[in-house]
Formats: C-alpha cells, structure tokens, sequence
C-alpha cells in the first residue's frame, strides 16, 4: 500500500526522517495542505504565504527529479488526509512532528482516524527530551542550554534519497497558482525576491555563504549595516534545513561561533516554551502585567500605524519598520529596538505587535515571535525586565546604524556624520521626515508611571 507524506514546515529531501520512514513502508505520496481553519488566528501571514508559494514550487521540483511529485490539498488537514488515505488506500502517514498548539491539535485528530508516524527532526534535541533533574520542563534558557548542549553533537544528518518510489496511481493535485499565496494589488512582495531564494537549494546557499564568517558572528551580527547573521531564518522555519544541518555546517569554524549555536538554541528553547504554554502567543507568561493599563483608543492606533509605516521619527526604528516590510525580515538588534519602542515608549500592547510581525515576517514563528515579544515585554516567564527601556537614540550610534538607516529610510539618505541618528536634534530633519511622535524621556516616565500602578 502507499504511505502519506504529510508536509508541514519541514519542506526539505535532506536529512529528513519522516521520507526515510515512509520510504521504507513503501510508494510514497507527499502531499502540503493549506490549512487555515486548524490555525485559526495564527492562518499564515502574508509574507510567510509569498514564501510558501515559492517553497512548495521549489519542493515540487525536487521531488520531480527524484521520481516523485507534491500534491497539493487545501482544507482541514485531518479530513484531507482522510480524503486521501481513502482515494490512495493509503493507511498510514509519515510527519515530523510540530509543536505548535493548533499542529498538536491536528495530529490527535489525525491520530484518531489514520495510523499517523511522527519523526523528531527539525531541532537540536526533540522538543521536551531535555529535562531537569528531577524530570520536569526548563523555563529558564541558560540551563535549559547547558543541559541540551550536553546532549551535542546532533545525529549526523542524512543524504537525499537517491530515488523515491511513486504509487502506482497519482491523486489530484489543486494547482498551487489557484491558491493566490502571492500579492497582487498592491504587489508588495517586489523586494522579497531580491532578498530571498525560498527552498531547499537556496537555504544551503545561505549556509555555505556564513560557513566564510560564522567564525566572525560575536563581533558583527549586532551592526545592522553589516551582513554579520545567517539570515537562515526562514528557510529553518520552513524547515528547508535542518538545525542538524546548520550545526555540523558550522561548528569546527571556530572563533565566536558558539555564540551563533546558542542562537540556534533559541530556537529549541522557544519550543519547549510553547509546549509548556500553549497560548504563549496571547497570554502572558507571567501574571504580574496583567493588569498594565496598555494604551487604546484613537491616538493609540495613530501611533501604531506610524509604528507600522516606520514614521515614528526614530530614524532607526523607522528603518527597522521599513526593512520589515520591505523584505520580510529585520535585524536581530532593530526587531529588539522596535518592539521595545512599541510596548515602553508607545505604551502599546505587545501582542499588537506580535500579530504585525506574524503578518510581515518571512519567518514568523509561532513559538520564536511570542518568546521574543515576551522577553521584550518582560512578562515572559525567562524576561527582561518591563522597566528596562531601550533608548533608540543610544542604541543607533551605539550599533554603528547610520548606513543602515540611510539604506532603509530615504528620506535621510543625505544626511553626513552622527545627525543621522537623530536629525531633529542636530537640527537637519528633512521636511519630508516626520518629528519624533513622543520625546524619549516623556516616554520614558510614562512607561515607568504605568508599571507602577500596575503593581
Ligand atoms: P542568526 O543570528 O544567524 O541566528 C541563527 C538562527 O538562530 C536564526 O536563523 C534563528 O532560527 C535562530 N535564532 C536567532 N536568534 C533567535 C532568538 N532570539 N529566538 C529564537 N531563535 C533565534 N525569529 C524567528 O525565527 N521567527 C520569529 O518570528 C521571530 N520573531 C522575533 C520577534 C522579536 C520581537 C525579536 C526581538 C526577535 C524575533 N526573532 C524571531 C528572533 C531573531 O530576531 C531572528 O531569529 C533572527 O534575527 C534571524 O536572523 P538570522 O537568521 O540572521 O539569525
């Protein structure tokens, strides 16, 4: 009998345990469900759908030169895959499994009608397979490191197979153009490709380039004008590579390239954060902000939207803001900067926040955007603290962003020496440049005041 392949975000033929597997049982369907009724509030955003759209073209391809082909559903996955195990007489699947709490909620659905194989494989360790002492789930990153590290190396990764055997009969497949996963009015999307190659072959490209300076990753990757990250990110969240791939890719290079693994560790943390939370993406991690009179109304939402636009007059936040949508991605260093600006300086709720990037980010993580929002906030449960507030205006000179702000904001492109980072002060803001939408330390007190009574 034929086996499902059920795809996720793990869009990869190498080092990809849930193929072997199912390669093994047999003729092998590999089918991608565009489910947005399982998500529900957390349906991809926009910019994750441009680069699926390109994804799964890639994958197809792929595929096809291994004798095989993507087919492609759109629905509930449970009851598509029902579909097909019915149309294919296929009775089992093959996954990796994922951990998001709507994905957690699929495979005990699909668990129930269908005899479903889940694989580890897209992390360091498998998400909750790294425990304390006494057997229970870190909270805190540091130890939850250490532990995992001592776990380290992760198995060695697999090769593609060479070939992948085919049913004898292929079900239908939706053409993935009638899916509309692209922009069109307005086409927004004009710069992503400049930036990216969504897919398996574009993600190792993106490794072998940072193999040549991951030994220089402490020294550079917090300069915004300087190419010192992976920029991996989303082709880890697609699971294009595998972070087992990453790690045997870089770690002999030396230099500060630990610093750089224990980002990737991040990301495993991140994990193990939602699998603890399961509504860490709205609900705070630690009560103590509950009560935070966040600001609303119309002003509020005036400021959001020039958060947004990247027109707050904060010319490093309004790079930021602007890279973001200009490419779907944002330097480490300015997503800190902005989201902080958001939450202390316009008092605004970070989940506001968080829902933007979801929607801007090529990749947009369930469990790497709520854990980051909520460190930012200080109200995750491993945090910084709310009451301490980054100053852009330190920040920007502090991190060299003058080339970067006149790469991402125009309208200050000619702007010479330290002014760029603050025109308004230095007395050259351009007309077409907004002033600054609140004063850093009326800001400042006004966050400070709100944790007050919060308390
Ligand atoms: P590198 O510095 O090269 O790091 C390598 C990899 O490690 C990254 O590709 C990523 O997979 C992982 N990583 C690095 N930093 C973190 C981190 N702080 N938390 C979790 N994983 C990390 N990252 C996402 O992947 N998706 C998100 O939705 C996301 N939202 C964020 C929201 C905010 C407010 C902040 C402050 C950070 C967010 N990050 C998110 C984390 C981080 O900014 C990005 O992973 C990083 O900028 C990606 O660039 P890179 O691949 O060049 O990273």
């Amino acid at each position: 009998d034929p086996v499902l392949l059920w795809l996720r975000r793990d869009l990869r033929l190498a080092d990809q345990p849930a193929l072997l597997a199912a390669i093994e049982d047999g003729a092998v369907i590999p089918v991608y469900i565009l489910d947005d009724d399982t998500p529900k509030h957390y349906a991809m955003g926009g910019a994750s759908r441009w680069w699926l759209h390109h994804t799964l073209e890639s994958l197809d391809a792929s595929l096809r030169a291994k004798g095989s082909r993507l087919i492609l559903r759109r629905g509930e996955s449970a009851d598509e895959l029902a579909k097909l195990a019915e149309e294919t007489g296929a009775k089992r699947v093959h996954a990796i499994r994922h951990f998001e709490p709507w994905w957690r909620n699929a495979e005990r659905a699909v668990a129930k009608r269908l005899d479903l194989e889940c694989h580890d494989g897209n992390y360091l360790a498998p998400p909750g397979s790294v425990t304390t002492g006494s057997g229970g789930q870190y909270k805190i990153f540091t130890p939850f490191w250490r532990a995992l590290k001592a776990t380290l190396p992760p198995p060695e990764p697999t090769r593609v197979p060479a070939h992948i055997p085919a049913p004898a009969h292929w079900p239908k497949s939706d053409s993935l153009a009638d899916w509309d996963l692209l922009p069109t009015k307005p086409d927004w999307s004009t710069g992503f490709g400049k930036e990216w190659t969504p897919g398996e072959k574009g993600a190792h490209k993106r490794l072998k380039a940072f193999e040549e300076h991951a030994d220089r990753y402490d020294e550079t990757r917090n300069l915004p004008s300087v190419e010192g990250s992976s920029r991996l990110s989303p082709h880890l969240h697609f699971g294009e590579v595998s972070a087992a791939q990453v790690w045997h890719a870089v770690a002999d290079a030396g230099g500060s390239v630990d610093v750089f693994l224990s980002e990737i560790g991040w990301r495993d943390y991140a994990q193990t954060v939602i699998g603890q939370y399961p509504d860490y993406g709205t609900k705070n991690g630690r009560d103590a902000l509950d009560t935070l009179a966040w600001r609303t109304g119309k002003a509020a939402d005036a400021d959001l939207e020039a958060w947004q636009q990247g027109r707050t007059g904060y010319p490093i936040v309004d790079a930021g803001m602007r890279q973001l949508w200009t490419t779907g991605w944002m330097h480490n260093r300015v997503r800190m900067i902005t989201a902080s600006f958001l939450i202390k300086h316009l008092l605004i709720d970070w989940r506001k926040g968080e829902r933007w990037f979801w929607d801007c980010l090529v990749d947009a993580d369930y469990g790497s955007n709520s854990v980051n929002w909520q460190w930012t906030a200080g109200t995750g449960i491993d945090a910084n603290m709310f009451v301490r507030i980054m100053a852009p205006l330190v920040q920007s000179p502090k991190f060299d962003a003058g080339a970067y702000i006149r790469e991402w904001v125009p309208e200050l492109a000619d702007i010479t020496g330290e002014a760029i980072h603050d025109p308004e002060e230095a007395g050259c803001r351009p007309r077409g440049y907004p002033a600054k939408i609140i004063g850093h330390r009326e800001a400042r007190e006004r966050a400070l005041e709100a944790a007050r009574q919060a308390r």
